[in-house]
């Protein structure tokens, strides 16, 4: 029997608490507040019995909520009183699955200090093995197949404990204890590095890199490539095998020390680098540094860098060897290669060794890409490893949505309530094996969350993969969300807006409700729905994805545009002899108006101007013309284009006409491009400004939302967003999902939430 005055209670906490050490948390505390009961991990969350003396079991309480494990977050702790049931003492009960599974699932996380001390000590167990982990660090998405997060719902399950790993997880004082991946030399995944023949070969990972060789890396989420970075020839080698591949490498660095000998690391960088999540984080580089930057980072200023984030990535460094390239090792825009024998198939012409190892990667996922921007917040390009499938709080809760995201750089959103997930990168879609990996990802993803969707949302544009995918799906009520009308609520969604506000759209391609490629936009609107208030003056877009690819043909368009035939003579002068034929195809095209496709998008604007000042005529990646014209800026410049607006209805449409013109006659005057460059942007941001100020004006609407792609340039949303500020509107950009198309699911979600409920 219970003493008299024993208090009982029964907790139930939600949030990220599995994977992160919270049961062994709780066994501590208990036992330092001396209560009895039991903790129990379960897929809803953990749930607890406590009781003792009325002090001991307040004292139990509060530290619960207040000193949470590092990696744990609490949503929330539903404490109830009951009737005492004389528990004699604290133990840890078995998992058990339940109908509905509402506990989240921890994103990786990067190899802690104490596992590391363990790795580097020579007289540690662990000593130089490259799977150690803790239940403060490790794979987990990466390898959970279902929930509840136990060992055997992981790709870990095929290695059983030895008798030493086995005590440590027993053990509630260990830092291991209920570690689910723990391991060690003796029972956990091992590592080979072989050739690609598939001979093993007895060498440190290390030594082949030190030879200039190019090294394949299975890490956490997938495959890398690996070659010192500091080596020209071996860079050239590698960007050479990787054919027709132009985009910036990012690294690998050894410690922080390396990091700031090549690039301006400022706290908040410095913090990100470092933080459990470690990204790669887009660093602004040291022109003094020498390295082979043409091939690193051809055209760019930044860099960007991570650092070591597991136990394995430690041993590609040593005192020779600080920094790496490290890029995704995939062929062109294939999926992320995870697979052992998949790898030595597709990279044998490119890699020269394989470091592989026996842990099945289950959830592929790339490495997340973020940058501090000059606003000083945090910008995602891709959100991938270490934040997925942590959860966003949204605010509308409704029947559960699966949102189906839009092209290149895909993801996918899941609703659970007022709680939305955004899948891992998944890439673009319009590869198939991209487009079955997406397939796969929401059937893993829609277990793991334990939802089952009733509405699909959509895009627009009737031939987009994920649309057609999206049809298919009979048994869903489906939405279909305007490209950026779904920018515009992703947006809000992160920052939980409400309500009516203006969007600043400026973004590369979306299908408009007019069948027009839309893209620099001024929206007015909430969850529910938009009205369109401004867009930049349609021109005609003449081969679609060719002239995607070439931003010279942009340039001759908008040429066109103003010039009308005289524009040919125009480019004959400027660029005699370059595609002389294909321009005058496209002269002819344009002439008699076939194939042409209305445009207002920002992305091709930004193209056309890059071109014109003979920055970039090829996109060789996305957003190259727009990111070289970018760091062209001559930051003293203050001059500013002529440009037109003239309201149709009640939308304001921006011309840029009288633009080109002036354009055309500095580039007569042999103005430096640089200055040209900034005089584009600050054109841009001032006219954007006229345009929300008037529709702010006539609606009385004080929040504006940023969203799109070309929201990446810095000078755009830092200068558009002080201008905005300095007219007295509150302004909210994307700080925890990327502006860009790897946002656009959440929005798509939340719209379709909004018209799904009412
Ligand atoms: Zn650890
Ligand atoms: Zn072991
Ligand atoms: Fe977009």
């Amino acid at each position: 029997m219970a003493k008299p005055n024993t208090k009982s209670v029964k907790i139930k906490i939600t949030g990220i608490v599995q994977g992160v050490g919270f049961r062994p948390h709780v066994y501590r505390l208990a036992q330092e507040t001396r209560v009895r009961g039991w903790v129990l991990n379960s897929s809803e969350g953990v749930y607890i019995e406590a009781e003792g003396l009325e002090e001991q079991v307040s004292l139990f309480c509060r530290l619960l909520v207040e000193n949470p494990p590092p990696l744990a977050v609490i949503k929330d702790c539903h404490i109830e009183e009951q009737r005492p049931k004389g528990y004699k003492e604290f133990v840890i009960k078995e998992s058990r699955a339940e109908k509905y599974k509402t506990a989240m699932i921890s994103p990786d996380i990067a190899v802690c200090q104490d596992c590391i001390s363990e790795v580097s000590n020579p007289l540690d167990r662990r000593y130089g093995y490259p799977f150690t982990n803790c239940t403060n660090c490790g794979p987990r998405f990466t390898i959970i197949k279902d929930v509840p997060y136990d060992r055997e719902k992981t790709t870990m399950a095929s290695f059983p404990m030895c008798e030493e790993c086995q005590k440590e997880f027993e053990d509630p004082s260990h830092r291991r204890f209920h570690a689910q991946p723990n391991a060690c030399p003796k029972c956990g995944p091992q590592m080979q590095v072989v050739d690609p023949e598939g001979r093993v070969f007895e060498v440190k990972p290390v030594g082949i890199l030190r030879a200039g060789k190019i090294l394949a890396v299975k890490g956490l989420g997938g495959f890398h490539l690996a070659v010192d970075a500091t080596n020209p020839d071996a860079v050239a080698r590698l960007r050479e095998r990787k054919k027709r591949e132009a985009k910036p490498f990012a690294v690998m660095a050894r410690d922080l020390d390396v990091v700031r000998k090549y690039c301006y690391v400022n706290e908040k960088e410095a913090f990100w680098l470092t933080s459990p999540q470690a990204p790669i984080v887009i660093l602004k580089r040291k022109q003094e540094a020498f390295l082979p930057d043409d091939v690193i980072h051809p055209g760019i200023s930044t860099m960007g860098v991570m650092l070591p984030y597991t136990p394995l990535h430690f041993l590609l460094f040593d005192r020779n060897i600080e920094l790496l390239i490290m890029t995704s090792a995939n062929i062109a825009d294939e999926p992320l290669i995870i697979d052992n024998a998949e790898a030595l198939e597709k990279l044998k012409d490119v890699a020269d060794f394989f470091l592989v190892h026996n842990r099945e990667i289950y959830n592929p996922c790339d490495d997340s890409v973020l940058r501090i921007t000059a606003c000083g917040d945090v910008q995602f390009y891709r959100r991938a490893r270490g934040f997925v499938p942590r959860g966003l709080e949204v605010p509308l809760g409704s029947k559960p949505v699966l949102a189906v995201g839009g092209e290149i750089k895909n993801t996918f959103c899941l609703t659970r309530n007022n709680e939305a997930y955004l899948s891992q990168h998944l890439g673009d879609l319009n590869h198939y094996l991209n487009f079955q990996r997406f397939q796969e990802a929401v059937e893993r993803f829609t277990r793991m969350i334990g939802v089952c969707p009733q509405v699909v949302a959509h895009d627009m544009h009737p031939n987009y993969q994920s649309t057609l995918w999206a049809k298919q799906q009979k048994d869903l009520h489906r939405v279909e969300v305007q490209h950026h009308h779904a920018h515009l609520a992703s947006c809000m969604a992160e920052n939980q807006l409400k309500g009516e506000v203006l969007g600043v759209i400026c973004d590369g391609t979306g299908w408009g409700t007019d069948g027009a490629v839309w893209g620099m936009e001024v929206l007015q609107g909430g969850y529910e729905g938009f009205k369109r208030r401004g867009h930049l003056r349609y021109v005609p877009l003449a081969g679609g994805d060719a002239t995607v690819k070439k931003p010279w043909r942009m340039a001759f368009i908008y040429l066109w545009d103003v010039f009308g035939e005289k524009a040919l003579e125009l480019a004959d002068e400027w660029w005699a002899g370059f595609e002389q034929e294909e321009r005058k195809i496209l002269a002819m095209q344009l002439h008699k108006g076939i194939n042409l496709v209305p445009t207002s998008s920002c992305g091709r604007l930004f193209d056309a101007v890059s071109a014109f000042l003979g920055v970039c005529y090829f996109n060789r990646y996305e957003g190259q013309a727009a990111i070289e014209l970018e760091e062209k800026i001559d930051g003293l410049e203050r001059g500013l284009y002529p440009y037109q607006l003239e309201k149709t209805g009640d939308c304001w449409i921006m011309d840029v006409r009288p633009m080109w013109k002036a354009l055309v006659r500095d580039r007569e005057k042999q103005m430096p491009e640089r200055a040209m460059a900034a005089r584009f942007h600050r054109t841009l941001v001032s006219m954007l400004l006229e345009v929300v100020a008037r529709v702010g004006e006539e609606t009385g609407i004080e929040g504006v939302v940023l969203s799109g792609g070309s929201f990446h340039n810095q000078f755009l949303l830092s200068e558009l967003k002080q201008g905005l500020e300095e007219l007295g509107f509150k302004v909210y950009h994307q700080t925890k999902v990327p502006p860009s198309d790897g946002g656009l699911a959440l929005g798509q979600a939340v719209v379709a939430q909004a018209l799904s409920s009412k």
